[in-house]
């Protein structure tokens, strides 16, 4: 049975009881017994409170413990009575207390793990208006680094941003805006939540590339469009005044001729933004496979001798290179046949065209090389550009479209090289692309 307070003072007031009982039975000695029982009383009722205060105490510093957030405290009664049963079912509290708290620190890392990994910028902002939490991404994103408990206007001062979250926060609704000015030249879509304690939770998407990307495609429909618009107007116009009989005045095969040239103009144009559109997209399987330099140039040169003894040009051949790089042959043709035609268009009158390679450590370096009237250093940097040509009209009077470089460009990425341009003016052309060199064939 449980050992109870109630019975140890029972126990004690029975002693006394029998101490009486005992002096009245025997009177004589009455007066001694008396006292003694008194004595005894008050000795365990001494000690049974001294022991019921040490365990209170010990119970009191267990709660200023947990009250500082102690929560490893224990009282570790051994009693069963009252006190004991207090005792165990406070331990039993901070035990539930402890696993909650640890339950809750561990989501909270979770979320702060999963925010942390985000790559947009998230900011927590309390009923104050002061920054309570951010995750990495805004950390680094804003030079100064974030302020936390300090004004939000102190870590972002852009004036929409500040608009959604104080709308969110205190109209308790989810808002958006773009804000322009938080990075220079950067653009951020800006979704802020209302929070439930107060304040507000912002994320913020780096729009930057999808404008830029939205405004190229823009860019290029435009372009193409005003490239066909030309040949069109030009075909359409011809066409009905042959129609409209001006064929009887002997033009006939004038205007057919004009006709077929633009005709011819947009076929070309049509093929180079599908090779453009093919290499761009990735989606072009290339065939890369080891090959002999010498072979490349070879090929290149065997290619255009024809065409550049008709225009009275001579066509050279460098070559200091052993072994092999991996390429595409038929994309690599296509690379040659692009630099050598400019260079045959561009570059005739220096009357000599070069084609070289040389070993570059891991590459191999290739140029094609004109003496002709060359490019100025400010259309350098844009050349390999869609649609970017130095001399418009030179281009399109003979056949360009603009996209012969862009090209290039696409299918240098594809091998893992890289092209450039060096020239000055009056000095002639060097358009240089390096592949990739490799040892021997692998088995
Ligand atoms: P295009 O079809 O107009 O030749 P490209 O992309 O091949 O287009 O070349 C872009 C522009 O670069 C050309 O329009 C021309 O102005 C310039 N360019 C290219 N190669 C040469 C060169 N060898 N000499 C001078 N200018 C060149």
């Amino acid at each position: 049975m449980r050992q109870r307070i109630f019975f140890k003072l029972l126990a004690a007031f029975a002693l006394v009881m029998a101490a009486a009982i005992v002096a009245l039975i025997f009177p004589s000695r009455s007066l001694i017994l008396l006292l003694l029982a008194v004595a005894i009383a008050l000795l365990i009722a001494g000690v049974v409170s001294a022991l019921t205060a040490r365990r209170l105490r010990h119970i009191i510093h267990f709660a200023d413990r947990i009250a500082t957030g102690d929560l490893e405290a224990q009282i570790a009664e051994n009693s069963s009575d009252e006190i004991g049963q207090v005792a165990s079912s406070l331990d039993a509290a901070v035990r539930r207390l402890k696993g909650n708290f640890a339950e809750l620190e561990t989501s909270k890392h979770q979320l702060e793990t999963l925010l942390n990994s985000m790559e947009d910028a998230v900011i927590a902002v309390g009923p104050d208006d002061r920054v309570q939490w951010v995750n990495n991404s805004l950390d680094k994103m804003v030079p100064q680094g974030a302020r936390l408990d300090s004004p939000v206007e102190e870590t972002i001062r852009d004036p929409d941003f500040l608009q959604a979250v104080h709308s969110a926060s205190k109209e308790i609704k989810v808002s958006t805006s773009r804000a322009r000015s938080i990075l220079p030249g950067r653009t951020f879509d800006v979704t802020a939540a209302p929070l439930p304690g107060g304040g507000a939770v912002a994320v913020l998407r780096d729009l930057t590339e999808t404008e830029r990307v939205e405004k190229t495609r823009r860019d290029f429909i435009a372009n193409v469009s005003h490239e066909l618009r030309t040949p069109l107007t030009s075909v359409q116009g011809y066409t009905e005044t042959l129609l409209d009989g001006g064929m009887d005045n002997g033009h006939t095969r004038e205007f057919l001729d004009i006709i077929r040239k633009n005709a011819t103009r947009m076929s070309r144009l049509t093929e180079d933004l599908l090779t453009l559109a093919r290499v761009e997209s990735g989606e072009h399987q290339f065939d890369i496979q080891p090959v002999p330099p010498a072979e490349l140039l070879r090929e290149a040169v065997q290619h255009f001798r024809e065409s550049a003894r008709a225009q009275g040009i001579e066509l050279q051949l460098e070559d200091s290179t052993s072994g092999f790089v991996a390429a595409d042959r038929e994309a690599i043709r296509q690379v040659f046949s692009n630099l050598v035609d400019n260079a045959l268009k561009y570059g005739a009158s220096g009357g000599k065209i070069v084609l070289g390679a040389r070993a570059l450590g891991e590459s191999v370096e290739f140029h094609v090389q004109d003496f002709g009237p060359g490019i100025s250093s400010e259309h350098i940097p844009r050349l390999f550009e869609r649609f970017y040509r130095v001399d418009k009209a030179r281009s399109r009077e003979s056949g360009g479209t603009g996209l012969g470089l862009a090209i290039a460009k696409h299918i240098m990425f594809a091998h893992h090289g890289s092209i450039r341009a060096e020239s000055e003016l009056n000095h002639g052309s060097r358009f240089i692309f390096t592949l990739p060199a490799v040892e021997e064939i692998p088995q």
